[in-house]
């Protein structure tokens, strides 16, 4: 009975992926540890471990501390594997890197660039880049070859189920483009693409303060703004993949001073907020002479200062600078309070450049978002900064492909990565 035996084989590969699941996350290191987890009897565990390991996903490291009697052998995933290329697209710039399959960043790069240029434009210069860092030999000896997946964060809705950007806010060139084909067919390898701040979310979730936090929100303020929701111990997409897009929702601002956003619509969060803003801001304070300090820089500089002129005079105490950038931190706690009171989330996490005057913005968000929220939702709320040092937009894009291609559906096909070979 064919059917039957083509069942079987699914739910052993299933039954597999749980296990590589379990080793993955830390949840269980022994075959002991995933009998106890699954129920399964020892020699079921033994000869499913035989599997993944004749895959080359799973090694022997060592023996755990035995509680009496011999050791316990224990058990890692083989991260040296192979490897997965991880890209963060951001408006003003992107990151490519080359991670292992725990999606530990091996080797990364970091290039400006305007992706309003276009998606044939920017993909033609991310592969040149992912290229250099799959050719570069010293690169080469941390990055075991090969590689067999990518994954991507873009700064706009993403159909998850199609790799393509949806109706990106003022980048009209990227909507619907098939980015995963493109990068699926240039490296023969299976694609993910996903929100800038989704990935990022998910990388916190994995490696980062969110580890164990079943529902957060991550929102990355700098050259766009944008949100990562976690809800349930999952990633919150939406129905089309618009879930998070706090950029585009409008906040109170004098009439004279409203500005029409790139969306279409006038006095979006992200018209007083994004770096972009932050620029426009510094800008004026220097020509109408209300801050000498910003006067003195855009004198040095000899052109439009930008978001970081604006946060660097903050941090040196210039007034007019604070209280810009107070004004700016109370806009993104106003907006924020509206989804902490929506979610009743456990923990914020506030990331992207503008988290570099962190000790300016942060006091004025979390003041804002608990006086603008129900008592009960900020009961247990925490409001931190998502560590820089992180690197989560890279190996939230990695984790997200390697889920994909540890998981049930793919596992099987790992038997023809070759050379597959235990590093231990
Ligand atoms: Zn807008």
């Amino acid at each position: 009975m064919p059917a039957l035996t083509e069942g079987s084989l699914a739910a052993s590969r299933s039954l597999n992926a749980r296990l590589l699941g379990y080793i993955r996350s830390g949840a269980a290191s022994t075959r002991g540890q995933l009998a106890d987890l699954t129920g399964l009897s020892r020699s079921n565990i033994a000869e499913r471990v035989a599997e993944l390991t004749s895959l080359g996903l799973v090694v022997e490291a060592g023996t755990t501390r035995s509680t009496g009697g011999r050791a316990p052998v224990r058990l890692e995933l083989n991260a040296r594997a192979a490897c997965v290329a991880a890209v963060d697209l951001s408006v003003a710039g992107f990151d490519v890197a080359l991670t292992d399959l725990d999606a530990r960043p091996l080797t990364d790069r970091s290039v400006d660039w305007d992706i309003g240029e276009g998606p044939e434009a920017t993909l033609t210069r991310v592969e040149e880049e992912i290229d250099r860092l799959l050719s570069d030999e010293r690169a080469r000896a941390v990055a075991a070859q090969p590689l067999v997946g990518v994954g991507v964060g873009f700064p706009g809705p993403v159909r998850f189920d199609t790799a393509r950007p949806v109706s990106p806010a003022g980048l009209p060139d990227w909507d619907d483009y098939p980015l995963g084909e493109r990068l699926g067919a240039r490296y023969g390898v299976d694609v993910r693409v996903d929100n800038e701040a989704n990935m990022m979310a998910v990388g916190e979730h994995r490696l980062g303060a969110a580890k164990g936090v079943e529902d957060f929100v991550l929102i990355k303020i700098g050259d766009g703004i944008g949100a990562g929701i976690f809800s349930g111990g999952r990633l919150h997409r939406g129905h089309l993949g618009g879930s998070g897009d706090i950029a585009h929702i409008p906040v109170p601002v004098d009439a004279s001073s409203a500005i029409t956003c790139r969306c279409g619509k006038q006095s979006c969060l992200t018209t007083v907020a994004d770096a972009r803003a932050l620029g426009r801001t510094a800008t004026a304070l220097a020509r109408d002479r209300r801050s000498p300090a910003l006067r003195r820089a855009a004198d040095r500089s000899g052109g439009p200062l930008n978001a970081r002129d604006l946060m660097n005079a903050a941090l040196r105490g210039d007034d007019p600078s604070v209280r810009a950038l107070e004004a700016a931190a109370g806009h993104v706690g106003r907006t924020l309070a509206m989804v902490v009171n929506v979610l009743n989330p456990e923990l914020v996490l506030l990331a992207g450049d503008m988290m570099a005057a962190a000790d300016i913005v942060l006091p004025v968000v979390r003041r804002t978002v608990y006086a603008e929220s129900t008592p009960l939702t900020t009961r247990a709320l925490r409001i931190e900064r998502s560590d820089p040092q992180g690197h989560f937009g890279i190996t939230g894009a990695a984790a997200t492909v390697l889920d994909h291609l540890l998981g049930a559906e793919r596992l099987g096909d790992w038997s023809a990565i070759s050379p597959v070979r235990a590093t231990r």
